[in-house]
């Protein structure tokens, strides 16, 4: 389990270092993180979208579709919902929060993530057992916590359902960003196992990751789980770049 109190020390040091000012200047109300007009600015995403995977389209279809991005591979996961997007002020924080050690910013990443889970495909279900997408040991050292992990112990402390470290990342891939939607895939295969002693058969999941791009990592986490004999595997993120 990770080291909570040290991220409480951080926090309370963030919180001295950072005084309630705005990454514009601006004045913060008391336990906010963003002031009213840059919060405003957090771009939801509205239908229509792939019920599959969330990617938003421009103009009007009414009927149901699948988008490109999950045209013609199997996507192992039954829906992954983002409720924002993850460009501009919600991308800044997204960021300041991994790579910035801005630990403190979780709770404003929650929030939006905490919405998905109104979406209609999600707010009806039960979810037995909240799963973060795991950090390769690695590159958690390097940035000293898991994203997904903090994310996931948040939104296990506002609903009933526990968070659990089921998944362990077993490759050390290279960065995602620069590689195409097959690239991606090939990169990922075989990069996450289920951890000893991790029992998963018949439970509904709630995977969780910070930001969604093409699918690929929640798909390829979604398929070890139901190999494993998880029931569903549906998945939230707070952002959908
Ligand atoms: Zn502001
Ligand atoms: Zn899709």
């Amino acid at each position: 389990m990770i080291a909570l109190h040290k991220f409480k020390l951080l926090e309370a040091a963030a919180s001295l270092l950072y005084p309630s000012v705005c990454m514009c200047g601006g004045s913060i109300r008391a336990g906010e993180y963003l002031c009213n007009q840059c919060e405003a600015k957090a771009v939801r995403i509205l239908p229509p979208f792939c019920h599959k995977c969330s990617e938003p389209f421009e103009g009007a279809i009414t009927s149901a579709f699948t988008c490109a991005n999950c045209a013609h591979r199997t996507i192992h996961f039954d829906a992954a919902v983002a409720a924002y997007r993850g460009r501009g002020i919600v991308r800044e924080i997204i960021h300041e929060f991994k790579y910035g050690r801005q630990i403190h910013l979780r709770h404003l990443v929650a929030r939006w993530l905490r919405a998905a889970l109104d979406d209609d495909r999600l707010c009806a279900l039960h979810f037995d057992v909240i799963v973060p997408v795991p950090l390769h040991p690695t590159r958690q050292r390097e940035r000293g916590f898991n994203q997904a992990s903090l994310l996931a112990e948040l939104l296990s402390a506002q609903t009933s359902s526990p968070a659990r470290p089921f998944l362990e990342r077993i490759r050390y891939t290279t960065t995602q960003t620069a590689l195409d939607r097959s690239e991606r895939m090939e990169n990922l295969h075989n990069a996450f196992r289920l951890r000893k002693n991790a029992d998963v058969r018949g439970l509904r999941v709630l995977l969780i990751d910070d930001v969604l791009t093409t699918g690929s990592t929640l798909s390829e986490c979604a398929r070890v789980l139901k190999r494993a004999g998880a029931l569903s595997v549906h998945a939230a993120t707070a952002a959908r770049a």
